[in-house]
C-alpha cells in the first residue's frame, strides 16, 4: 500500500512500474524500480517478445525529495526478439534515452527557467528598455582638455 502512495508523491504514473526498495543514504533518496516483465514489439520485425536478453541499472537524477536529492535506480531490462534476434530496452516512461535526468526534473528545470525573467522582460515590465539598461551602462571619466573632451579634440 505504501508502495502505492510512494508512485504518488514521485509522480510515477506508469502502471507496470514497481517500486522495489526506497532508502536513504547520506543526502540522498534512493529509488529503486523495474518494470513489470511482459511482451514487447520488436522494434525490427513486429513481432512480440517476453525473451530477456539482460539487464542493467540506471542511475537517474529525480530532483528533491523532502529535502534529500531523489536518485531512481534503475533496472533496466532488454528483451531480444526470438526472430530477428534484434535486441532492445523496454519502453519506459520517466526518462529518454541516455538521459541522466528524469523527464519530470527536466519539466521542473524548464518551469524554473520560465519564472527567471530576463532583462527585456524585466524592462518591458518596469520600463522603457533603453533607461532599463542606460542604468547598467559603466559611465567613464573622459579627460577634457581646453574645455573640450579628448575624443572631440582628436576629430
Ligand atoms: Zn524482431
Amino acid at each position: 500500500m505504501h508502495i502505492n502512495f510512494t508512485k504518488h508523491l514521485l509522480n510515477f504514473k506508469d502502471k507496470d512500474l514497481i517500486i522495489t526498495n526506497t532508502y536513504i543514504n547520506n543526502d540522498k533518496y534512493y529509488i529503486d524500480v523495474e518494470y513489470k516483465k511482459g511482451y514487447h514489439d520488436c522494434p525490427k520485425c513486429g513481432n512480440k517478445t517476453s525473451k530477456v536478453h539482460d539487464y542493467s541499472n540506471r542511475i537517474i537524477k529525480h530532483g528533491v525529495i523532502n529535502g534529500y536529492f531523489g536518485i531512481i535506480n534503475y533496472r533496466r531490462r532488454r528483451y531480444v526478439c526470438k526472430c530477428c534476434n534484434t535486441r532492445f530496452p523496454e519502453p519506459n516512461t520517466f526518462v529518454y534515452r541516455y538521459a541522466k535526468i528524469s523527464n519530470l526534473n527536466n519539466d521542473l528545470i524548464i518551469k524554473k527557467f520560465n519564472e527567471i525573467n530576463n532583462f527585456k522582460t524585466i524592462a518591458k515590465d518596469l520600463w522603457n528598455v533603453h533607461t532599463f539598461l542606460n542604468s547598467f551602462r559603466i559611465d567613464i571619466a573622459i579627460p577634457v582638455i581646453n574645455g573640450r573632451h579628448i575624443a572631440q579634440t582628436a576629430m
